[in-house]
């Protein structure tokens, strides 16, 4: 049997999945198709890639800076030259930008290399039998001794609520949510932004993809953003109307580029119902080494990527002083 179920693909399970690793055997279960979770990104034919959630590391704290380092020295990640610009259109932003090579999701891809994976497997069920957990997937159960669940907040607790702790269940983490475009611009129009932050009442950020140097293309590739009020009132609503959203958002972008709406054809509009957590939890991890379950992800400590590096970091120490009976130690 397994030692650990990791839940989830996002920047915290394949951090902990990684360090894990190292002594116990791995297994990560996936609900989606592919690698990432918040930092997936999305294909259009053979070369072109968009990052449709996480834009770019701009890493804080200092160990993950230097993480984040190793890996710009193994060309895994690389950093985003270019035109950063502000809401004035005028000033550069001064944090430096750091993107996966190919795509925001290197990283996670690097981090699981190694590592058994099943997607398409949504968890609905887990159940605690004494010697392991019984993991309820797609047509599929799994056992293993020990799971790990990565999820935002409010799904962890929706799967896992009955086994874990009262005061835990009190947390109050409010995610914010957010509504990406992806969008392809058919002219040959060159425009030299990199990427803009804006105050705008539908659109907070616009994302240059061809200016990440990844692919070559005659045409224009851009990801936006919305704003947090936009994104909080349409969010629950925008599914039924995917057009008629869609298009409110591609005028206001045109407004603000100055372009020609009939040059913009929508690939994908996505709603991420919980993006971030601003507030600290004042908690950085969960572990409770009786039932041995675990939780860790960015939104007990804060909104980006440093935070569900830490959170995984934190949670692996916690385990690693544990006594775990019959667990292979690779
Ligand atoms: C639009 C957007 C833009 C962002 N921009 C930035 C940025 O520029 N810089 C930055 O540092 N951070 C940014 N962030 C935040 C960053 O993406 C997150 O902090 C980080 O990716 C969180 O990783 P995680 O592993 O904790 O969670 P997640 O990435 O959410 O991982 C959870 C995983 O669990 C899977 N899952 C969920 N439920 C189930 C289930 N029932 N069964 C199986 N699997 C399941 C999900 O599919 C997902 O893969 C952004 C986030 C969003 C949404």
């Amino acid at each position: 049997m397994i030692d650990f179920c990791v839940l989830g693909s996002g920047l915290s399970g394949s951090t902990i999945a990684n360090l894990l690793s190292k002594r116990y055997s791995i297994k990560i279960l996936e609900k989606a198709k592919g690698i990432g979770g918040r930092s997936s990104t999305s294909k259009m034919g053979n070369t072109v890639r968009f990052d449709h959630g996480l834009q770019y590391y701009s890493p804080k704290d200092l160990e993950f800076k230097k993480f984040v380092n190793r890996l710009i020295k193994k060309k895994i990640l690389k950093i985003w030259n270019g035109d950063h610009l502000d809401f004035t259109f005028k000033n550069k932003e001064s944090s430096s930008k750091i993107i996966g090579a190919k795509g925001n999701n290197d990283l996670n891809k690097f981090l699981l290399k190694k590592i058994k994976k099943n997607f398409n497997q949504q968890i609905t069920n887990v159940r605690f039998n004494k010697t392991h957990w019984d993991i309820y997937g797609k047509n599929k159960k799994f056992k293993a001794k020990s799971i790990i669940i990565t999820f935002p907040f409010q799904q962890t607790k929706k799967l896992v609520k009955k086994y874990l702790n009262k005061n835990f269940l009190k947390l109050k983490v409010k995610m914010t949510p957010n509504i990406t475009l992806l969008l392809k611009q058919k002219s040959k129009l060159k425009i030299p932004i990199s990427s803009v932050r804006l105050n705008n009442r539908i659109i907070s950020w616009i994302s240059n993809e061809n200016s990440k140097k990844r692919f070559l293309s005659k045409e224009n590739h851009w990801t936006v953003q919305t704003s947090e009020n936009y994104s909080t009132k349409i969010i629950n609503v925008y599914k039924n109307k995917k057009t008629f959203y869609s298009k409110q958002i591609i005028r206001e972008f045109c407004k603000i580029l100055n372009l020609d709406i009939r040059s913009l054809k929508v690939i994908k509009i996505h709603g991420w119902k919980y993006s971030w957590n601003k507030i600290d939890t004042g908690k950085t991890c969960y572990w409770d080494k009786k039932l041995r379950i675990g939780i860790c992800g960015d939104w007990f400590i804060g909104p980006k990527a440093d935070a569900a590096w830490m959170s995984a970091n934190s949670l692996y120490q916690k385990i690693k002083k544990t006594r775990l009976k019959n667990f292979k130690r690779v």
